[in-house]
């Protein structure tokens, strides 16, 4: 009943955490997996960005305003969403130039193995940045699984780096970290995480998991705005020798010598290249405030109890009308979000998104529902579950406007 749900948002303990956000009124927004709502707060900051930090303080706003240290800054609180030290985490390019980067680092530090192992499915430029990688560096890109038993079966002695996503973006299945973590490191390979579905919605432990690399997204649950720059972890036991590729001088020891050569800045640092997007990046920095004195546990807890939610809506309600549930049941093995599948998925998703409760597809035929902990309330599942049912009852998803594909979906 939607008045249980109401009596769900008033026992909630992070219930106050979404008058952190923007949300619009009329908006269900259960897409926060794909770009994170708008912290309330951040428009002002970055008004005092524009006015007084670049349009007074100009070039003295690198040191005046601690320009320079907001990658590091930045990803200093990013740690502590993912388990790590600060001084493992900064923040720079985007995911994909990240993987790219720490994907080539990997290989290198293990000299004589010449596969990257990665999964069937992954993220589309996860798999392509590998392809990539290893048609530059005259490696392999094995594919195996995505069933993990096969995973774990096709790491043999000539694998240099397993690459995975923590959360399949399709259907929210967690990759069991500390195991892959583990067995990767019993053959002789080095691992690298692909966060963009976790960071900021479900409990990560790149230390206590023993994680080698991770990467991951600024604008999906961290909510930093669209095109947000991304994260890169390495863990402390490779800071003295990993190298990437890309030797800007932002990575440089010191970037104002001004010297021909390039030396590695110390630790964590070397994974910058170039300047930074300043606007964007002091707006992530500004929307990670959302997270400020949030328990993670409770967090998850809540992540998983509006999954569940949905799921038992779905098979209470939706059971006459086609749809399948593609996310695991189990909430422990589930990331933030739950995925339909039906075969007029495209066409449901944009009368549900005609009626301001968004959410996404995904082809061949997934309707992604994102549920961002920090703002998504019991009783939007609710709305939510009951608009997918009038839409498949009154036969509305079928009007030909629904059936016109966009550039992206
Ligand atoms: C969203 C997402 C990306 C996006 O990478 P960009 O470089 O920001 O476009 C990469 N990997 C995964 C798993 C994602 O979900």
């Amino acid at each position: 009943m939607r008045q249980d749900c109401v009596a769900l948002d008033s026992g909630d303990e992070l219930s106050a955490l979404r008058e952190r956000f923007a949300v619009p009124d009329g908006v269900i927004y259960l897409d926060g997996n794909s770009l994170g709502a708008l912290p309330r707060h951040v428009p002002a900051r970055l008004r005092e960005v524009v006015d007084g930090e670049w349009g007074n303080g100009l070039i003295r706003s690198w040191n005046d305003a601690g320009w320079i240290d907001a990658p590091r800054r930045t990803g200093a609180r990013i740690a502590r969403l993912i388990g790590a030290t600060a001084a493992e985490v900064v923040v720079a390019d985007s995911t994909s130039v990240n993987l790219f980067k720490l994907l080539v680092a990997a290989l290198r530090l293990n000299p004589g193995r010449n596969v990257i192992l990665t999964q069937h499915g992954n993220f589309p430029t996860d798999l392509y940045v590998a392809q990539g990688v290893a048609e530059l560096l005259g490696a392999e890109l094995r594919r195996a699984g995505p069933n993990h038993d096969a995973v774990l079966a096709a790491l043999d002695d000539r694998v240099g780096v397993l690459a995975l996503s923590h959360v399949d973006y399709r259907t929210g299945l967690i990759n069991p970290m500390r195991r892959f973590n583990a067995a990767a490191h019993a053959a002789g390979a080095l691992t690298l995480w692909d966060l963009c579905h976790s960071a900021g919605a479900i409990d990560v432990e790149l230390d206590d998991a023993e994680a080698d690399f991770a990467v991951g997204c600024g604008y999906k649950y961290l909510n930093g705005g669209p095109g947000a720059p991304a994260f890169a972890f390495v863990a402390r036991r490779h800071h003295d020798r990993f190298r990437q590729p890309i030797a800007g001088w932002f990575g440089h020891a010191q970037p104002f010598a001004f010297a021909d050569d390039y030396t590695p800045a110390s630790g964590i640092d070397r994974v910058q290249c170039g300047t930074p997007p300043m606007l964007s990046l002091l707006a992530l920095e500004s929307a990670l405030d959302a997270f400020d004195g949030v328990d993670l546990a409770a967090l998850r807890r809540k992540s998983r109890a509006l999954g569940d939610l949905f799921i038992r809506l779905v098979d209470e309600t939706l059971g006459p009308f086609g749809f399948a549930v593609a996310s695991p049941r189990d909430g422990q093995v589930r990331g933030s979000q739950v995925s339909l599948t039906h075969p007029q998925g495209h066409a449901v998703m944009q009368a549900l998104i005609e009626r301001g409760i968004i959410g996404d597809f995904r082809a061949p035929d997934i309707l992604r529902f994102g549920f961002a902990p920090l703002y998504v309330r019991f009783v939007d599942v609710f709305d939510a579950v009951e608009a997918i049912g009038e839409i498949m009852g009154s036969g509305e998803w079928s009007q030909p406007r629904f059936l016109v594909r966009k550039a992206v979906t």
